[in-house]
């Protein structure tokens, strides 16, 4: 089959399309012929040689995918060549082909895409383990979500919104992502560039408000993060895109207000886990996706050709929701 490979991984990293072997599909397994994927700041990361594939996955990047059955191990049982179906990948998305555990794949909504089905996966599954698994959302509580205009900041407000009516804030350093935002479902939208968002939470909404915050951001924000949120909050860290090393900083609030803070890598969790979560993901929201209340915000679209274009566009912060890869 053809692939994306990263030739060169570092500074000067290049992808170019190779020819690479078809995966073979274990008992439990499905080979999906791809027809869209998606891409994920975990790609641009594993091209600077930091962020290697967990143990066993493809070096192939691409952790999302839509596409079509194109055969079944022999202890498959839910799916039959032919179906439509699209999922979470360890990697190998920007591929031909790819093999998936059967229990892992989702139907894709009778009238969605390859285009929008493939950019639900990686994003909307992070956030929606971020605000239920990890962050413990209670309905109409009060959820702060930095980078509202990303990919999993996208996914998380309507999720917020839909799944737990809850009161939602989010930050970003553009107004246009502003604006998504807020015609998502967010009640306020600050920009972190112009406003200082704990002191505008403080005013707009009152002081220790928050009771859960979904970050990216990291150091930065710390302090204002701590200062926003409410007792028994909780903090769940899901990149440090600004910086990960605090100094002067006081533990003070984690036992002042009982707090909890939460890291996690979704990449890394196991196969088991992974299907739970998909499956509990599906069940909640498949039927928002096909009533239309929800959907994926798509930023644009890119021919695989053009792979090297999409992610510079990513690395530029010029995305607002996802870029797709379509014509694999
Ligand atoms: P994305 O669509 O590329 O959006 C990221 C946005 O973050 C940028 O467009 C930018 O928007 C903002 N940003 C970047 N640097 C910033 C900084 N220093 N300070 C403030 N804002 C900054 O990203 P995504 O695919 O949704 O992913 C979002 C983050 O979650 C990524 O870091 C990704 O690696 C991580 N992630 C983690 C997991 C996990 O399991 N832990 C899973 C998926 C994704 P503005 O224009 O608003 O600045």
């Amino acid at each position: 089959m053809k692939a994306i490979q990263i030739v060169n991984p570092g500074k000067h990293s290049a992808l170019e399309i190779q020819e690479a072997p078809t995966p073979e599909p274990k008992p439990q397994e499905v080979l999906v012929r791809i027809h869209a994927t998606a891409i994920n700041r975990a790609d641009l990361l594993q091209r600077t040689g930091n962020y290697p594939p967990p143990k066993g996955a493809s070096a192939i990047p691409g952790l999302e995918m839509a596409g079509i059955v194109e055969e079944v191990g022999p202890s498959v049982t839910q799916w039959s060549v032919g179906d439509r179906v699209f999922g979470l990948l360890p990697g190998g998305g920007y591929a031909e082909y790819c093999t998936l555990h059967e229990d892992m794949a989702m139907s894709i909504p009778g009238n969605f895409s390859f285009t929008e089905a493939a950019a639900i996966p990686e994003t909307f599954l992070t956030a929606f383990q971020a605000l239920d698994w990890l962050g413990k959302l209670q309905q109409k509580e009060t959820v702060l979500i930095h980078a509202a205009g990303s990919g999993v900041g996208t996914s998380a407000i309507q999720l917020a919104k839909h799944l737990y009516k809850a009161r939602i804030i989010g930050t970003a350093g553009k107004q246009h992502k502003l604006d998504t935002a807020k015609q998502l479902g967010a009640d306020f939208a600050y920009n972190y560039k112009e406003q200082n968002f704990a002191q505008e939470i403080s005013r707009d909404i009152g002081p220790d408000s928050v009771n859960l915050i979904i970050d990216f951001i990291g150091e930065p924000y710390w302090h204002k993060n701590m200062d926003v949120l409410a007792v028994d909050g909780r903090l769940v860290y899901l990149a440090f895109l600004g910086g990960h090393k605090l100094e002067e900083m006081s533990l003070t609030p984690i036992l002042r207000k009982r707090l909890s803070i939460i890291g996690s890598t979704l990449r890394s969790r196991t196969v088991d886990y992974k299907i739970n979560l998909s499956q509990d993901f599906s069940a909640q929201t498949l039927p928002l996706f096909e009533n239309g209340t929800i959907r994926a915000v798509i930023d644009s679209t890119f021919d695989w050709t053009e792979t090297e274009a999409a992610h510079q566009r990513m690395q530029e912060n010029k995305n607002t929701g996802k870029i797709v890869l379509r014509g694999i």
